[in-house]
């Protein structure tokens, strides 16, 4: 009898090997939904496509598989090659602030894991993402491409210069701090676009900026003190 039970187990699990993580995911599934209700919604972002955004984008796919199950806390997370993957509050913030529409073109520099480039994609028609590490864009990419984002674009390349063949776009976010707005991301924002960026340098208390193009510059105002990985300057020294 033990023995017809052990291999029935065994039975049992080479049939139902998924039944481990489909409660695995119903724990992030309710982990996600209680991250948006408490961090984003409950910090005053009521906008219900990015609150439905952030809820359908699997966070925890997107960080290494050891701080999963930190996916949904309220703090930003290493992703490898020194990187991090903002605080889910930030991204709610930084998506919330440039709107996209669903006909819009978003540029996004530094892809890192991928997830705010697949927040992005829940909302706007397309979206470019620039990543100057290849190992951690070609991961993005691949996380990007298993979970259906065809509307996603990764280059691995410098940010600083965007993306001028995909010129003009709708929206510009940043995810990574230069000392200036670079100029090449100014110029390819369509007039009236949106551009959300934090700027400063290594060792000063960075400022969010949000800006809007009117009359070919972009008027800006500092929205928020933050902390973000530096933008790396490969073109530029
Ligand atoms: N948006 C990401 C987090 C970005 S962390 C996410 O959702 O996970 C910042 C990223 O910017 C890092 O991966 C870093 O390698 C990248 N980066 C830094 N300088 C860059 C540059 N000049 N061009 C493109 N990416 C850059």
């Amino acid at each position: 009898m033990g023995k017809f039970m052990t291999s029935l187990c065994v039975v049992c699990l080479s049939l139902f090997p998924p039944a481990a993580s489909a409660a695995d995911e119903s724990r992030f599934d309710a982990s996600r939904e209680r991250m948006v209700a408490e961090q984003i919604r409950g910090r005053g972002i009521t906008d219900q496509d990015v609150l439905r955004a952030m809820e359908r984008v699997p966070r925890h796919l997107f960080v290494p598989e050891h701080v999963r199950g930190r996916a949904y806390g309220d703090h930003p997370l290493p992703i490898g090659e020194g990187q991090t993957i903002s605080q889910p509050y930030i991204v709610a913030y930084m998506t919330r602030a440039v709107s996209p529409g669903p006909s819009d073109s978003v540029l996004e520099i530094g892809t890192g894991s991928g997830y705010q480039a697949a927040v992005l994609a829940e909302l706007a028609a397309e979206v470019y993402t620039i990543e100057i590490i290849e190992s951690l864009g070609k991961r993005a990419e691949k996380t990007l491409q298993s979970l259906g984002y065809d509307n996603v674009h990764v280059k691995i390349g410098d940010g600083y210069e965007g993306w001028p063949e995909k010129a003009p776009f709708d929206a510009v976010i940043v995810t990574c701090a230069p000392e200036d707005i670079p100029a090449p991301l100014v110029e390819q924002l369509k007039e009236g676009g949106r551009i959300i960026i934090p700027v400063g340098g290594r060792d000063e208390v960075q400022k969010m900026v949000y800006g809007e193009k009117r009359g070919g510059r972009v008027v800006t105002e500092k929205v928020l003190d933050v902390r973000f990985v530096p933008m790396v300057k490969k073109s530029k020294e």
